[in-house]
């Protein structure tokens, strides 16, 4: 066994099992102060993980749930408001959490934007700001806490990437390839990890009922001519066959399995929570 990151399944009074940590990691969560980031945190939290949070928002209502995560699962939970589009902020989160924490164990590269227009249409601060935070932000991540993982022997790094780093859909020509750009990434830092202890594995989710997916659908709705609530039909869900959204709980439940020795020949997958959608 590698050192560490051991996980045991064990069966609490209601009878969940829950993956938990006997070794205390620490973890940075991109993105988390909503949808699935905020899901992953959590998960990671109540498996025994310290938590980094970052993201923007409310100041008081991210406070209210940093002290909630921490006071519910008793691990330390900080948060860092770093900006993903600025490389010596993103650099400032892992010190900071390395400050915090005193070591960075497993990064989640899960902060994102989308931003919905026919090519010749789309604006091209949109597209910069899209590859940035959806692509070159794990880069800067990565390259920040690769060095100490290698150095301890052990690291997960965790990018949400989507079904739309496995396929295409009109209209999303940035995201699109920044979530297919950020698999090859995945495949390469995994290959340099391999020996190390250190995994990285991509997570690519269907559609999730976040924030960033509600945003979207009057756009979508505006593009392709047609009612919200045939976008939420005809247009999200009809490419998923399970006709459900996924969970952000489903998704913290695999990050956190991720993290566990169990996982540790999982690297450089692409692993789709979709509801059968990229099997099509
Ligand atoms: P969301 O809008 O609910 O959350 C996005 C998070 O990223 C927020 O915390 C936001 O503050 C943060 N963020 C945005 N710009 C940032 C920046 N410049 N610096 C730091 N933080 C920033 O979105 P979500 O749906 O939870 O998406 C999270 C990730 O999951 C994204 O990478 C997205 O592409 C991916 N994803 C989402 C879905 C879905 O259906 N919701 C599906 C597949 C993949």
């Amino acid at each position: 066994m590698a050192q560490g990151g051991a996980a045991a399944l064990s069966q609490d009074d209601t009878g969940t099992r829950e993956l938990t940590m006997s070794i205390k990691r620490n973890a940075i969560i991109t993105g988390s102060t909503s949808g699935i980031g905020l899901g992953v945190a959590e998960a990671m939290a109540k498996s025994g993980m310290n938590v980094m949070l970052n993201g923007f928002g409310d100041a008081a209502e991210i406070e209210a749930t940093r002290a909630r995560l921490a006071a519910s699962y008793g691990v330390d939970v900080r948060y860092n408001g770093a900006d993903m589009t600025k490389p010596e902020q993103i650099d400032a989160l892992v010190a900071d959490t390395r400050t915090a924490f005193g070591q960075v164990d497993v990064v989640v590269n899960n902060a994102g934007i989308q931003h919905v227009s026919p090519v010749e249409e789309f604006p091209i601060a949109k597209w910069d700001a899209i590859i940035a935070i959806n692509l070159s932000s794990a880069f800067h991540t990565s390259r920040a806490a690769f060095a100490e993982m290698k150095a301890r022997g052990w690291g997960r790094i965790i990018n949400i990437a989507s079904a739309h780093g496995l396929v295409a859909s009109p209209f999303k020509s940035a995201y699109v390839a920044a979530k297919h750009g950020i698999l090859g990434f995945t495949k390469t830092i995994a290959l340099e990890g391999a020996q190390h202890g250190i995994t990285c594995n991509s997570i690519c989710p269907g559609y999730v009922l976040t924030p960033l997916v509600a945003a979207q659908i009057p756009d979508t709705a505006k593009a392709r001519g047609i009612s919200e609530e045939e976008v939420k039909r005809d247009v999200l869900l009809a490419a998923q066959p399970t006709k459900e959204f996924v969970t952000v709980e489903q998704l913290g439940a695999l990050a956190v399995f991720l993290c566990s020795d169990d996982a540790a020949q999982i690297n450089g997958a692409a692993l789709p929570v979709d509801g059968g959608w990229t099997a099509q």
